[in-house]
């Protein structure tokens, strides 16, 4: 069981501001997101589009400010959790008790619930037999490159995350990129390196195809795809990589007795609790009147719940405002003379 004041649910843009507000009061949190990755929506919807509203920042993209977060708190040296969805919330008297997909477990007096629009999750492949070879020998994600060294890898996908593991991948394995389309929708730059290896030989192109059978009893041996006229062609597969992109699913936070407006949590703007005390909602996850789903006003709601868990965490100490200028406290953890 991990103890921490603060469990922040969404590693988003407003997650990692609220490691921030809670830093700088001396509260110490854990962030966990089903993403490999900080950003949210920032990093996985728009990483190179300018964002032009953050205040004092003219324009800076979403990769950036992610970045720029990040390096904000980094003086917290915060525990990231990532690749886990939260699916539990109970109760253990004063404190919650939050368990994820890996079965971490993690106890705090306080949850800030910054899961913006759901957790980001991969689209899978419909067929039946996908589901029995999945985390197996079939993956939506790469944690460890090192796995498929040497194997047969056939890819799905046409944006940049098939490109990319295209690319990395055919230096260690046998790889197949398989797309439904002729076009590929990634980086020209990559897919020009594709290309260029696929004319040498190094690694197969099959367009426009798609993916009609898995076979294998415990791992995979093969897999036949459909081509446009309707041939059968059978490709030898160890692994499936696939990357058919993300969907978005609210998932579990319905199920924790939590009140919510359609598909929102319901707060109370003074500081943004929940029905439940100790339980928080910031970022886009939250509505209350007025609500602007701007990045801007989740850094607000951030600094108005970060008050409310401190008096939570620290319900002996008195809460004292002060401004990061001038404070000797703020200034001392954050690192600066
Ligand atoms: C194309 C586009 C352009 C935009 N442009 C602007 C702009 O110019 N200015 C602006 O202010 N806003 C803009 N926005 C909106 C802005 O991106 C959102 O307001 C912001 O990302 C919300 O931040 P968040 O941290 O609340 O949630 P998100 O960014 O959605 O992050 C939530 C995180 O929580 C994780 N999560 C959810 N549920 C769970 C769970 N159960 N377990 C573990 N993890 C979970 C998700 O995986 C995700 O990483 C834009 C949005 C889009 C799509």
């Amino acid at each position: 069981m991990i103890k921490t004041d603060v469990i922040i649910i969404g590693a988003g843009p407003v997650g990692l501001f609220a490691v921030h507000q809670l830093g700088i009061k001396g509260l110490k949190a854990v962030v966990i997101d089903n993403l490999d990755k900080a950003g949210g929506q920032c990093i996985e919807l728009y990483p190179d589009k300018p964002i032009y509203d953050i205040p004092a920042i003219p324009e800076c993209t979403g990769e950036e400010l992610t970045n720029k977060l990040l390096e904000q708190i980094k003086p917290f040296k915060t525990d990231f959790y990532f690749n886990e969805r939260v699916n539990e919330v109970t109760q253990d008297k004063e404190n919650w008790v939050v368990q994820t997909s890996n079965n971490n477990k993690f106890t705090a007096p306080n949850i800030i619930i910054a899961s913006g629009v759901g957790s980001f999750e991969p689209r899978k492949i419909s067929l039946k037999e996908a589901e029995k070879f999945e985390s197996k020998s079939l993956f939506y994600s790469v944690k460890n490159k090192e796995i498929f060294k040497g194997k047969n890898i056939s890819i799905f996908g046409g944006g940049d995350s098939a490109l990319d593991w295209a690319l990395e991948l055919s230096k260690i394995s046998k790889v197949t990129l398989i797309h439904r389309r002729n076009e590929f929708r990634g980086a020209p730059h990559t897919l020009s390196e594709i290309k260029k290896l696929s004319a040498q030989g190094k690694l197969s192109i099959k367009t426009p195809c798609e993916l009609v059978s898995i076979e294998g009893s415990k791992d995979i041996s093969e897999i036949k795809i459909k081509h446009e006229d309707g041939k059968i062609e059978k490709i030898k597969t160890d692994n499936i990589l696939s990357f058919f992109g993300l969907i978005m699913k609210l998932g579990p936070i319905t199920e924790w007795g939590l009140n919510m407006d359609k598909k929102h949590i319901s707060v109370d703007s003074s500081n943004f609790e929940t029905n439940k005390k100790g339980i928080f909602a910031i970022g886009d996850i939250c509505t209350y009147p007025g609500k602007l789903k701007l990045i801007l006003s989740g850094f607000h709601e951030a600094a108005l719940a970060s008050v409310a868990c401190f008096k939570r965490a620290r319900p002996n100490e008195k809460y004292r405002f002060e401004f990061t200028t001038s404070s000797k406290t703020i200034k001392d953890r954050l690192g600066k003379k």
